[in-house]
């Protein structure tokens, strides 16, 4: 068994999530986007890492408005988002090379959603014999040192969408 060190597990473990703000609603104010590891604001959807992963490279794609299922989205939202995840399986290919990915939703917290409330997708990159350091336990054991890193890899690519990097790419298929 290979050490664990994830001390900000604790954090989200003894939390109880109640009148915690909404990870996923990020409000007006860009300025503490970093610390809170955002990617992307649009006027539609929202991409982050996620602090708590899989792997490096785990990211949360949500729409901006707060709810809970897709039956809340409207069809304009539901494009947009899947554009988003599509987006960031192209920036994620091309700056970290996964060998593929695993990309969904869990609604509800039996089917493991930590945050109910807000629908978000899971983007995980794989690459072949990662599951050597996916324990069984799934949770993680990524250091914070290495998502801020790749937070900062990522971000220029990301930077991109706001100037329509996902309709250029719409258009062009
Ligand atoms: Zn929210």
């Amino acid at each position: 068994m290979k050490v664990l060190w994830a001390p900000w597990r604790m954090k989200y473990i003894v939390s109880d999530q109640k009148g915690v703000e909404c990870i996923f609603c990020p409000g007006e104010d860009r300025t503490d986007d970093q610390a809170k590891l955002i990617l992307h604001v649009g006027s539609l959807s929202m991409v982050m890492m996620n602090r708590f992963p899989y792997v490096n490279g785990h990211l949360l794609v949500a729409p901006v408005r707060h709810v809970a299922d897709l039956e809340s989205l409207t069809s304009d939202e539901m494009l947009d988002l899947l554009m988003t995840v599509r987006g960031s399986i192209g920036v994620l290919s091309k700056v970290m090379c996964p060998e593929g990915f695993n990309v969904g939703l869990n609604l509800g917290r039996v089917a493991g959603a930590g945050v109910e409330a807000h629908v978000h997708f899971h983007i995980v990159p794989r690459w072949n014999g990662d599951t050597n350091y996916m324990t069984v336990l799934g949770e993680v054991r990524v250091i914070p040192e290495h998502i801020k890193e790749t937070y900062r890899k990522l971000l220029p690519h990301f930077r991109k969408f706001a100037d329509g990097a996902l309709e250029e790419k719409n258009e062009a298929s």
